[in-house]
């Protein structure tokens, strides 16, 4: 057969029998048949320099034989024992953890985001009814933010559009405007900021009543719902008010663990300590499912004790498997051997370099960075910050595409708003890639219909204005 029968058989197969996850790549899928470093190469052959580290999470690179070793060897040792018992590796890396942590926590091992998020509320309700408090069951989050699929990590998410049809969801969720400086959900400026985005916690905590909220959930940034980078001093504000309140922080550090941030996790950079810190995706860098919830070691106590049906009942099969935990060691220990935080960090000062460049371009409204991340908002209008068309940010990523970089986009967390182009490349991205990824995402952006020529500049003349925005 030819190469390119394989190839039709296959498509065959895959619109036959295959759910894809996001519909939009189900007609004409792309079929990767190996990765190295931050490349991809489909069957085709084409090479495609992964931007987005998968879905923010292959931070090591694909390929790595290391990995491929140690999950070998684990499973030639011990498949699979359930955590009623305990392993070798589970024992090690739950140490471990703690020690990035760098304080006292207790970590419950599960498979994916959403478990790690699900863990947490279920942890912080028994905890409170534990210590005579059990009308506190209330958790608030922030609009925007993505939590996960299962039924109350989605009622923690502040995305309606994934919403929609599955409710009702989980219950006990309240959501808070993002600190999205950009478009200030309180119409401030830097000038006029008070932020008020922190303050709307300590107002909406006394409106439930203190003693209904056991926690709040949050992202360092706001990753896949926009880059939303909240302004300096703003976690440090929430976590004061949740103190105020005996409300407990939880930090969803599914996407900005591991190194995402140039720091060991997110929250680092804002010098602030959380009650629970779940994660995933980056703690194995996607090499198998796992994920964590790390809980403060006192709040663990209250659980200690417990015996029969006292005990947190939460029993899940794979979670902290041997091979899994095998994995995240050895991803831990190549991310500590390479010093790829660092080169994290040093990547995305570059980056931000680079992409400041685009600014004056007349379709980037707002570009915002953390760490080895950056969001890129892109609008029709400077001025009304009008948000680009889904037509226009699609061209954008296709004109990339064509040119060998896969990039991401904000899921439509809001109708119309689905206008941030995301990047999270791998860490072992070289910098003169950094530079090719802003030239070639320059390239990509010049190829948008120029529109109305007076917003070339960025600055709209009052006098040319003749209409109203049809967003
Ligand atoms: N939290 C955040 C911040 C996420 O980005 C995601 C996944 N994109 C999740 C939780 C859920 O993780 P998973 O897909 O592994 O369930």
């Amino acid at each position: 057969d030819t190469q390119d029968t394989v190839k039709q058989r296959l498509l065959e197969k895959d619109r036959k029998h295959l759910w894809h996850h996001m519909s939009v790549h189900s007609d004409d899928p792309m079929i990767f048949v190996s990765g190295e470093g931050c490349w991809l190469t489909d069957i085709d052959g084409n090479r495609y320099f992964d931007a987005m580290s998968g879905l923010w999470c292959v931070n090591i690179g694909h390929g790595r034989k290391e990995m491929a070793a140690a999950a070998a060897k684990q499973m030639e040792l011990l498949a699979y024992v359930p955590l009623s018992h305990s392993h070798v590796p589970a024992i090690e890396l739950a140490s471990k953890i703690s020690g990035w942590l760098g304080g006292e926590y207790r970590i419950f091992f599960s498979n994916s985001g959403s478990d790690a998020n699900e863990v947490a509320f279920k942890i912080a309700r028994q905890y409170y009814d534990q210590i005579g408090q059990p009308n506190r069951y209330k958790f608030i989050s922030r609009h925007r933010a993505y939590h996960g699929n299962s039924m109350g990590a989605l009622g923690a998410t502040g995305q309606a559009q994934r919403k929609f049809k599955y409710e009702p969801l989980g219950t006990g969720f309240q959501h808070v405007p993002p600190p999205y400086c950009y478009r200030c959900p309180f119409g401030k400026s830097t000038d006029s900021c008070r932020m008020e985005c922190a303050g709307i916690y300590d107002q909406v905590i006394q409106w439930e009543g203190p003693e209904t909220v056991a926690g709040l959930i949050v992202e360092p940034v706001i990753t896949g719902g926009g880059m939303i980078v909240p302004p300096p001093g703003y976690l440090k504000k929430v976590k004061e008010i949740c103190d105020k309140h005996g409300v407990l922080l939880i930090v969803d550090e599914v996407i900005c663990g591991f190194g995402r941030s140039g720091e060991k996790f997110g929250h680092c950079n804002y010098g602030v300590g959380p009650d629970i810190v779940t994660m995933a995706k980056g703690l194995t860098s996607a090499y198998a499912p796992l994920s964590a919830t790390a809980v403060r070691a006192d709040l663990y106590d209250s659980f200690r004790e417990r015996s029969g049906t006292d005990h947190f009942r939460h029993v899940n099969t794979f979670g902290g498997n041997p091979l899994s935990c095998a994995v995240a060691l050895k991803n831990m220990e190549i991310l500590e051997d390479e010093k790829l935080i660092q080169a994290s960090g040093e990547l995305g000062r570059r980056l931000s370099e680079r992409l400041l460049g685009l600014s004056a371009h007349r379709t980037v409204g707002d570009i915002r960075t953390f760490g080895f991340a950056a969001g890129i908002e892109l609008v029709e209008d400077k001025e009304t910050k009008r948000p680009a068309s889904a037509e226009n940010v699609a061209k954008v990523i296709e004109s990339c595409k064509q040119r060998g970089l896969l990039i991401g986009k904000n899921g439509d967390t809001v109708p119309g708003y689905a206008n941030v182009l995301t990047l999270a490349p791998p860490f072992v991205t070289t910098p003169e890639e950094v530079d090719w990824m802003a030239s070639t995402l320059e390239i990509a952006l010049n190829t948008l219909p120029a529109g109305d020529e007076s917003f070339l500049t960025g600055q709209k003349r009052h006098s040319e204005f003749d209409g109203e925005c049809t967003a």
